[in-house]
């Protein structure tokens, strides 16, 4: 049976308001200098694409093909209650979710994508919803001092939550480059840093470091900014947050797998079973 003309008409207005708002949604080519990651319009990864299909129909496929895993409604977790501060060479990590966590070390308390948000995206009644709470209760976070975003996709970058942190404890945020913008937008200041620039931050020096991702929030500005972990050089040894990574050839880790004396990394985890792309 034909559907009516006024439902096709329907849907078809809705699909063009859409991607009228997807293109309004790129703020269009950023002014950074020509690099060996920015032609001038887009971010890029040096060494090109990865080896691989990543097609739209090997996405398609895998999609079709694969089991969804069983997720549960809920897991409960047991909050934890972290010290003010944490002195000297020791590191104390507590994961609060997903890519946040909370890194105590010479003093300083450092949150990586922090995200305390019911849900991942860009509405408050849609989107990928948590299903623990997170391992800190905000209330119970202490001062923080430092905040290292990785990319822009929702589930790292959440602006609710920084804009809570900023009026909270106004840390010092870093963010790689093109995603100042949108957080002086909601009145969150940030320090955009290119990749290998680094910066000190009282006993620790920050660089924002290569990885093998990409970044959108809606699309048509995909690559308009940049994406990276973050390597805090101590006086003792690195601390390493690889945010979204793929693996490559993993010549891009820090040396030593990336763990000096007295070191700490956080690679991702989770999500990686579709070798085939
Ligand atoms: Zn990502």
């Amino acid at each position: 049976m034909a559907w009516p003309w006024w439902i096709l008409i329907g849907f078809g207005s809705l699909a063009g308001v859409v991607l009228l708002l997807v293109w309004l949604a790129d703020p269009g080519p950023m002014k950074y200098p020509v690099s060996d990651h920015f032609d001038g319009e887009r971010f890029f990864m040096p060494e090109g694409r990865p080896v691989g299909n990543t097609s739209l129909g090997a996405v398609l496929k895998w999609q079709w093909e694969r089991e969804p895993a069983k997720w549960p409604e809920t897991v409960h977790v047991h909050p934890a209650l972290p010290e003010a501060r944490v002195a000297g060479r020791r590191i104390v990590a507590t994961m609060v979710g997903h890519a946040s966590v909370l890194v105590q070390t010479e003093g300083l308390n450092i949150l990586t994508d922090p995200l305390w948000s019911e849900r991942a995206g860009p509405f408050s009644f849609a989107g990928p919803k948590r299903v623990t709470e997170p391992g800190i209760r905000f209330e119970d976070l202490p001062k923080i001092d430092i905040v290292l975003v990785s990319h822009g996709h929702w589930d790292h970058l959440d602006v609710p939550t920084l804009k809570r942190l900023r009026e909270r404890d106004r840390p010092n945020i870093f963010v790689p480059l093109g995603h100042g913008e949108l957080l002086a937008k909601n009145g969150i200041e940030a320090t955009e840093l290119d990749w290998g620039q680094p910066v000190d931050a009282g006993p620790a020096k920050l660089e924002a470091v290569p990885v093998r991702h990409w970044t959108s929030r809606w699309g048509a500005d995909r690559n308009r900014a940049l994406w990276a972990g973050w390597q805090v050089t101590l006086p003792d040894g690195i601390v390493y947050f690889a945010g979204d990574t793929g693996y490559g050839d993993g010549g891009f880790f820090p040396e030593g797998g990336g763990t000096g004396a007295g070191g700490w990394l956080a690679d991702p985890f989770g999500a990686a079973a579709s070798r085939g792309l």
